[in-house]
């Protein structure tokens, strides 16, 4: 019998260097806000949360550069999707 998968035990393995000058993603001033929803639950790491007042609030921090977002999102809720410059962004160490 296997065990079952934690995706965030699994996600906590992987290194992350922040590129804390420029991000490589931004949210657009006024996000289609069904767009955002819709990434609240498509974003594998979680980084679209919703918050109590029904906003939904971003960090980069943690982007597993998959490009979910920008496929769902680029132009009605994002305003820019790049990879992270050189050196930054995600190191995977697991798979
Ligand atoms: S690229 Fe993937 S992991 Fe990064 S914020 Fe978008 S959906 Fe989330």
């Amino acid at each position: 019998m296997t065990s079952p998968v934690n995706v965030d035990v699994k996600l906590g393995i992987n290194k992350f260097n922040v590129d804390e000058e420029q991000p490589h993603i931004l949210v657009k001033a006024q996000p289609d806000a069904r767009v955002m929803e819709l990434l609240t639950k498509a974003c594998p790491a979680g980084l679209y949360k919703k918050q109590e007042d029904g906003s939904v609030r971003f960090d980069y921090a943690g982007c597993l550069e998959c490009g979910t977002c920008r496929i769902l999102g680029m132009d009605s809720a994002l305003e820019k999707w790049e990879y992270p410059r050189g050196t930054f962004g995600i190191e995977y160490r697991y798979g």
